[in-house]
């Protein structure tokens, strides 16, 4: 029995209507989003030069008979709407019966069907809109092939972007899909070779180990929270796992992977007075909601949606997200308190002078030519015997120089390793014993060994070690202790999205890298560590400013002082 049925006129017009198919990468979630609601557990994904040769998707899902083979092209055919209620409470990732027939008029498309216990299916080929084949052949489940799209649309065929580009767009496709329906495998070879391989987990943790690997899973706080018959999974940075650009931050509603700007602001809102500057949090949130309360019929594409009660849902996600991420650090903190002696970490401000020793040889010989910021009292030099405090755990006020030099110790740290991986003299690249297994979300795993010459001239030698992981053979001292995870992706994260007009590559990337090496802010230094970092952000070319723009250090001369008590 046929299930397809045209869309009524009126109906028609009340769809948010529009190009659905702007990239390959579009053909692959439409056709995977018709596998998922074909009910399918096995979703293969085929494509060839980013998807411009070939996309193909093959489904075990239900198939369609004879007659829906043919009139699922037609537009407005859907057998998932009948009538305006329907769409009021959508629980299928299609409802338009917009997709195939959009695809079908640009490409040339092959779809072969069958339902699960018929003995015969169907073959259906298309050019351009038009069938050209029709007859039967044997299929259970559904594959729809789609080759040369574009083909007869030349101006839109422009503006594809490189067979890399395209396929990155294709895996984030398959990725998303694939975070949202973890009860459903995925498979997706590219150029003939497997590059994932996803089986049926059992839920979405499981499913996004198999895509980002356990380290990344084990730097997110799991968080549930319902409310009404909303419910929220929420897999969100811990710690201090943040990066420098917005990846891997993803939104899925009922199932959906969706862009909304209520939700994203809630959950940085969440994050407030925790989130250091110009860093942003991981976040994959599973929000499921009464279908009647939000709309997707929005978007052509389904990417946006509108909720019936915004700043209920703002709420919802901003206080439950707080309250987690509140409990999670008031648990930090007790842990912390409990380790003895760890100097300076929030007590209140004064306990924290630490003099530097006076017998300590002064290892800093400061320039002697006055400079911008060293101008009064240059002959003077930062001594040994000088005491230094920290403010709080990042900034180091000292006196000398003819004045009060405010230093970020962090920025400075920033500034100095910048400089050395910018001009490859990262500190000795150390051989590792054990090399570290790293793994990276398949389009980040890709990118970065299109890349391994750029961080070898960073001291940084990565290998291939199959199955989206790398094998890191040598670090920079400096790297040594931190997050590789975290550095590679967010190197794969600028190399994706390209640099900014004003700087090179490899200032980018030395930017990241210096960033994650730098010192965190909780580390207090010694004397000794004070001494080296003022030294060597001396020898740098911009002492004053991090990678990043933001000030390393802050002078008051005496004069300014003065001034700034009145006294001048
Ligand atoms: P929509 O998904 O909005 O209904 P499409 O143009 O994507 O519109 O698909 C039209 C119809 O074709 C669907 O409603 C469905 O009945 C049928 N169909 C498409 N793909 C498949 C598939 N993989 N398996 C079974 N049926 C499918
Ligand atoms: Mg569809």
């Amino acid at each position: 029995m046929p299930e397809i049925k045209v869309l009524p006129v009126e109906l028609r017009n009340k769809i948010a209507a529009g190009e659905v198919i702007e990239r390959p990468a579009s053909v692959v979630k439409e056709l995977i989003e018709n596998s998922i609601d074909a009910g399918s557990t096995d979703i293969r994904v085929e494509v060839l030069r980013g998807g411009k040769g070939l996309v193909r998707v093959t489904d075990n899902g239900t198939g369609m008979d004879r007659e829906d083979a043919l009139f699922c092209l037609h537009p407005h055919a859907t057998s998932k709407l009948r009538n305006e209620e329907d769409l009021f409470h959508i629980t299928t990732m299609g409802f338009r019966g917009e997709a195939l027939p959009s695809i079908a008029s640009v490409s040339k498309m092959k779809i072969v069907t069958g339902l699960k216990d018929s003995p015969s299916g169907r073959l259906i080929e298309v050019q351009g809109g038009e069938v050209t084949e029709t007859r039967d052949f044997p299929a259970h489940g559904t594959s729809v092939e789609v080759r040369d799209l574009f083909f007869n649309t030349p101006a839109r065929k422009k503006f594809l972007k490189s067979d890399g580009t395209e396929l990155y767009h294709i895996i984030d496709s398959v990725t998303k899909e694939a975070l949202s329906h973890e009860d459903i495998a995925f498979r997706l070879l590219t150029e003939n070779q497997e590059t994932m391989n996803l089986s049926r987990a059992s839920g979405p943790r499981e499913r996004i180990t198999q895509v980002y690997g356990l380290d990344f899973v084990e730097g997110l706080s799991e968080i549930h929270a319902e409310s009404e018959g909303t419910t929220m999974t929420a897999f969100v940075t811990k710690g201090e796992n943040y990066r420098n650009s917005k990846t891997h931050q993803y939104i899925f509603i009922n199932r959906r992977p969706v862009k909304d700007q209520t939700v994203s602001h809630a959950l940085y809102q969440a994050y407030e007075g925790i989130l250091p500057q110009a860093r942003h949090p991981v976040f994959f949130l599973f929000i499921d909601m009464n279908p009647k309360k939000i709309d997707f019929n929005v978007h052509p594409a389904k990417r946006e949606v509108r909720f019936e009660n915004k700043d209920e849902m703002h709420r919802f996600v901003a206080g439950r997200i707080r309250e987690a991420l509140r409990k999670e650090r008031t648990e930090y903190v007790t842990s912390f308190r409990e380790i003895p002696d760890r100097p300076g970490f929030e007590r209140p401000f004064g306990h924290n002078i630490r003099q530097m020793e006076p017998s300590a040889p002064s290892r800093y010989i400061p320039p002697m030519q006055p400079d911008r910021h060293f101008s009064e009292g240059s002959a003077l030099p930062y001594q040994a015997s000088l005491p230094f405090i920290y403010l709080g755990d990042t900034f180091i006020a000292m006196a000398g120089k003819g004045g009060l030099t405010l230093l970020d110790h962090h920025a400075a740290h920033e500034r100095i390793l910048y400089e050395h991986f910018l001009k490859g003299i990262a500190p000795a690249s150390h051989h590792l014993l054990f090399p570290k297994q790293v793994m990276l979300s398949h389009k980040e795993y890709r990118i970065i060994l299109e890349n391994t010459d750029l961080l070898d001239e960073m001291g940084i030698e990565v290998d291939d070690f199959g199955h989206n992981t790398l094998l890191i053979r040598s670090l920079p001292e400096a790297l040594k202790e931190s997050d590789m995870r975290g550095i590679l992706s967010d190197v794969a994260a600028s190399l994706i999205e390209g640099v900014r007009p004003d700087s090179s590559l490899r200032e980018t990337i030395a930017a990241r890298i210096s960033c994650h090496a730098s010192v965190r802010g909780k580390e207090i230094l010694s004397s000794e560590e004070v001494q080296r970092l003022l030294s060597d952000l001396e020898k740098t070319e911009h002492p004053d400013q991090c990678p990043h723009g933001r000030p390393t250090r802050l002078f008051f001369s005496l004069d300014d002082l003065k001034k700034m008590f009145k006294r001048k």
